[in-house]
């Protein structure tokens, strides 16, 4: 892909990020949010907006949004409240969205990002706010066996959601997916959302626009918000597609923000483009006022400082110390990092155990994250706990085994629930004595003495020819033992 550096243009991209909160119940009634339930199964008065019926907020889904907050170095305020914001829709039948509008339970947060490959330069992306609001029901047009119908289900209407909105800091499309994919991070680190895209429980938009140098000076492009995109790949490509769309448009017609007001576009994954929507609503159309029905939050600074105390190590803090503690790279402790905490945790404890973090990454990454995505299976089932996984990555270190048998070996626990001297013995391996080594190494340069008389003559490589010839008379040799041994007695001759 061409390097943003290239482009003749500067993107400016702000993220709207909507993470459906792990919650039991909606944020206002005690409906079940499961995810899967027959339509219309899930409601409660307070969701469907009969009259008479009041709203309570659920306790639980603020402390999440709490936690998040926090955990993205937002300011709290010590008051906030709710806000009904006015729209006709018909999966909406309140007619008013219970959101937030001046004064957001959190704000003027940001979010480091960064690239192990160095693709971008790591940065701190503002978030603007992250303020709590319900989820709207879902029209489905056209689903019902292809007949051209509509209808609504309402189980989503009053789900918790925090919607997060950062400063248009992102700078490219690769940018926007490491943001998303960082945040999705953090927030299976907080345990506060499932983050599962397919399900809902995570959903981006995203504002974009150029800055693009002229002779007269820098214009800015109309802005746009790009929706429909149900993959970090897809936020990636949408971005990508539609600031060249940009560029070409104000090319053709020299229409800058000034002249055109912000535009709803959707991303069509099929045709990879974005198409025109609609004409944005300015906030005013909304008629915000507050919520009558519902009382203000108050966090109290004791309250925030728990909550701030009580986040757990974070992804940032946790790759920092991996590197720290066990002296791997930064690109190392980013994959045992990003893979979740129960790997990072495994991670730690087979390091600590075979004492060589190098090697307990390489392991992880070559073997057991590999058996992992062959099986399907999380590192919470894996068969083969850390500790005797150091046992074998000990017998490495020892000379007991090379890699290539300690694959095998690794294999045989794999299925065999045994430890690695069980797994061992059962597969004949033993570590081979000094003397029987040496022993096999005289016999070897002596039925070959072409090949003594070439490492004489200065053709070290020569003696590669005698690891085969050792491992079919002992296959439990190491080859680099055999390499060594026969080199020492050569030149001992
Ligand atoms: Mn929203």
């Amino acid at each position: 892909m061409k390097g943003t550096a290239e482009l003749p243009y500067k993107i400016l991209v702000g993220l709207e990020v909507h993470v459906q909160l792990k919650t039991r119940t909606k944020l206002f009634s005690r409906s079940s949010t499961a995810f899967g339930a027959a339509p219309n199964t899930q409601t409660s008065p307070v969701d469907i907006g009969l009259p008479g019926s009041l709203p309570v907020m659920n306790r639980h889904a603020y402390e999440l949004a709490l936690r998040t907050a926090a955990a993205l170095n937002c300011e709290i305020p010590a008051y906030t409240k709710w806000d009904r914001k006015q729209y006709f829709y018909p999966d909406l039948p309140k007619g008013y969205q219970i959101s937030q509008y001046d004064l957001p339970m959190s704000r003027e947060g940001w979010l480091e990002i960064s690239d192990p490959k160095g693709a971008f330069e790591p940065k701190r992306v503002r978030i603007i706010r992250a303020h709590l609001e319900e989820d709207a029901g879902k029209s489905m047009h056209d689903e019902a066996a292809g007949k051209a119908d509509s209808r609504i289900d309402l189980n989503r209407a009053g789900t918790p959601l925090l919607e997060i909105v950062t400063y248009p800091d992102l700078s490219s499309p690769q940018e926007a997916k490491a943001f998303l994919t960082e945040l999705k991070l953090l927030l299976s680190y907080l345990d506060v959302s499932d983050c599962n895209m397919e399900e809902g429980s995570l959903r981006v938009d995203a504002n974009v626009n150029l800055h693009v140098p002229t002779a007269a000076g820098e214009i800015a492009t109309p802005l746009v918000e790009v929706k429909n995109m149900n993959s970090f790949r897809s936020v990636e490509r949408a971005l990508a597609y539609e600031a060249q769309r940009q560029y070409e448009v104000w090319r053709e017609t020299g229409k800058t923000k000034a002249d055109v007001p912000k535009q709803t576009r959707g991303w069509d994954d099929q045709a990879q483009v974005t198409r025109g929507q609609r004409h944005k609503e300015e906030s005013s159309d909304y008629r915000y006022f507050p919520d009558p029905d519902l009382c203000p939050v108050i966090a109290t600074t004791e309250q925030v400082e728990e909550v701030r105390r009580n986040l757990g190590e974070l992804p940032a803090a946790l790759r920092s110390r991996l590197e720290a503690e066990y002296a791997v790279t930064r690109y190392d402790a980013d994959v045992m990092v990003n893979q979740g905490r129960p790997l990072a945790a495994y991670f730690e404890e087979l390091a600590r155990g075979c004492g060589d973090g190098k090697q307990a990454g390489n392991w992880i990454q070559q073997d057991v994250l590999r058996t992992l995505k062959e099986t399907g299976a999380a590192i919470e089932a894996f068969p083969i706990p850390a500790a005797r996984l150091a046992e074998l990555l000990k017998a490495v270190q020892q000379g007991q085994l090379d890699n290539a048998r300690a694959r095998i070996v690794f294999g045989e626990m794999l299925t065999g629930g045994l430890s690695t001297g069980e797994a061992m013995q059962k597969l004949g391996i033993e570590k081979v004595e000094s003397t029987e080594l040496e022993e096999l190494c005289r016999e070897l340069l002596d039925q070959n003495p072409r090949i003594v008389a070439d490492v004489k003559g200065g053709k070290e490589k020569a003696v590669g020819a005698l690891i085969g010839q050792a491992r079919k008379k002992n296959p439990n040799v190491n080859p680099n033992d055999v390499r060594a041994k026969c080199l020492e007695l050569i030149a001992a001759e």
